[in-house]
């Protein structure tokens, strides 16, 4: 079998698409456009990156975004202070911090300090708490975790009673992807750091969620014949073939896996144009609640 490539590029263009056609409406009838406000801590590179390119989206969803950059030596007190502010921002439907933050601030108490109305990362602990209760739908769902599930519906994948196998337990990413799993009545098997006999329990899969951080490291032989991979990793690796001397790759031996998955998705083009699609789509979210839409 060879498996049927997941196109997350190709989705989250029809995703952002519609998003746009439905802000250019909106906008028309509202007289306003959805507001996201982000906030970044310090100069870490890869936070920057990934900042700059949630602005471009945005700006050619049509959604307005706010940039708001403050030094790695700023207080916990001056950075919930600008939260607050956004928080009273009628303009600002959304509210990103980029995360990592700098060491020395306590992640928890910014992220408490969203209001939860514009908490379109979804990592409120509020938020949080309610996507892991039964009946009690948060008012975001995370992005990553939100695109993984998009995707496998996307796929025509059958998510209830599925046997899903998660690999990673972090906040952002495989801890509200198996809740999100588990509520569509998938029976859910969170592994990491600690399990024993990994590929064991990879093979049980029909759906295998990886969230790892580690460069090809489920084989193709661990996955069942005919499961769905999505592969969330995104890891570079020294490459002397490729003109900048190296590449990305995900958690999945994806050349492997693919002859014996039905489907897959492809690192890059797989998950992480998702991630984005979904935050313009949670702004929006917020933007249309805060018009009773
Ligand atoms: P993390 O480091 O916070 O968590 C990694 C998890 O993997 C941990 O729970 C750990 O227990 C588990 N783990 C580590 N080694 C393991 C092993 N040997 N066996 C089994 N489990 C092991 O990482 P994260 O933030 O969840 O990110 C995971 C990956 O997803 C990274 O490559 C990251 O770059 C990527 N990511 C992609 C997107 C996207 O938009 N596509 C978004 C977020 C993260």
């Amino acid at each position: 079998m060879t498996a049927q490539i997941i196109d997350g590029k190709a989705l989250a263009a029809r995703i952002r698409a519609n998003i746009a056609s439905e802000v250019t409406d909106l906008h028309a009838r509202l007289g306003r456009a959805p507001g996201l406000a982000t906030v970044l801590v310090g100069t870490d590179p890869a936070s920057q990156t990934y900042v700059r390119s949630k602005h471009k989206a945005c700006n050619q969803a049509g959604i307005q975004s706010f940039a708001y950059e403050l030094p790695a030596t700023t207080s916990q007190a001056e950075v919930e202070a600008l939260v607050e502010d956004l928080n009273a921002n009628p303009e600002v439907d959304g509210i990103l911090v980029q995360l990592p933050l700098p060491k020395g601030l306590d992640e928890e108490g910014v992220l408490s300090t969203i209001h939860i109305d514009k908490d379109v990362d979804g990592f409120h602990p509020i938020n949080i708490g309610r996507l892991n209760m039964k009946g009690r739908p948060p008012l975001f769902v995370p992005c990553t975790p939100a695109g993984v599930i998009e995707m496998l519906d996307a796929t025509g994948v059958t998510i209830s009673g599925a046997d899903a196998v998660v690999i990673g337990r972090s906040n952002i990413v495989g801890i509200p992807v198996a809740a999100l799993l588990r509520n569509r009545d998938a029976t859910v098997t969170v592994c990491h750091s600690r399990t024993r006999d990994l590929p064991e329990k990879v093979r049980r899969a029909d759906i295998v969620v990886a969230a790892i951080g580690r460069p090809e490291m489920i084989r193709g032989d661990w996955i069942r014949p005919g499961a769905v991979v999505i592969d969330v990793g995104i890891n570079r690796i020294e490459d002397a073939q490729s003109p900048t001397g190296s590449r990305l790759v995900g958690d999945v031996a994806f050349e492997e896996a693919r002859q014996v998955a039905s489907a897959i998705t492809p690192v890059p083009g797989g998950v992480g144009p998702m991630t984005i699609a979904m935050l313009l789509q949670n702004t929006l979210t917020g933007f249309k609640r805060t018009h009773g839409l």
